[in-house]
């Protein structure tokens, strides 16, 4: 599956906000949105034009997949999938991002960014309910217990990244042990836990839904 492999700076200045891309580096004052919040580019620095309709929706939409590392094409089916469930789409949509391994691993505090996480799920490091699972987007549900593998358990990056997250708070909707690398997931994760970032899941709909 292809992959964004520019720079992820460019991302969070394109929308004017910071989007966790990095890890450590988001929280210090090297951070490109400390240092130069304006959009990438030649023109980035000229006076801002206003956004409005189609405009908003897509940089809702944009914002909402880079900010959890999808592709278009997994971000649209995604959205099909989540108007298809009973209830709110766009709840539904943030829900399922949200219910993602890789979210669950980087919430869980075993990786600095969201990015981080996609590796150590891929790298194999990780498992649901006792079985290897290496798909960042496996789509966790209230009973699964997602840990560290056995052979994993010593992993450098993981332990430092626990170590880095130390103060990180960790969602309601996740029993997390740091010291067993362990977390059970206890219920659905309720909207005000959706997303730390200001987000308007309803203008993403309004875009899909012409
Ligand atoms: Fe880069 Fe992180 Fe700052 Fe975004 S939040 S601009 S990824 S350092």
């Amino acid at each position: 599956m292809a992959r964004y492999s520019g720079s992820v700076c460019r991302l969070c200045r394109r929308e004017g906000m910071k989007l966790f891309l990095k890890g450590e580096r988001c929280h210090t004052e090297k951070c490109a949105i400390e240092k130069r919040n304006f959009p990438p580019g030649q023109h980035g620095k000229d006076r801002k034009p206003k956004i409005v309709g189609y405009g908003l929706q897509l940089r809702e939409k944009q914002k909402a997949r880079r900010y959890y590392g999808l592709t278009e094409t997994q971000f649209r089916n995604l959205f099909e999938k989540a108007s298809r469930v009973k209830g709110i789409t766009g709840e539904n949509l943030l829900n399922m991002l949200e219910r993602r391994l890789d979210n669950v691993i980087y919430r869980m505090g075993l990786a600095t960014s969201r990015p981080q996480a996609r590796q150590v799920v891929r790298h194999g490091h990780v498992q649901v309910n006792g079985r290897k699972t290496n798909i960042p987007s496996f789509t966790v549900k209230p009973g699964d217990v997602v840990e560290v593998r056995e052979g994993s358990r010593n992993n450098v990056s993981i332990l430092s990244a626990r170590d880095a997250t130390a103060h990180a708070p960790t969602p309601n909707w996740l029993d997390v042990d740091r010291e067993a690398l362990r977390a059970r997931i206890t219920a659905q994760p309720s909207r005000e836990e959706l997303v730390q970032i200001q987000l308007n899941e309803q203008l993403i709909v309004e875009l899909y839904s012409k």
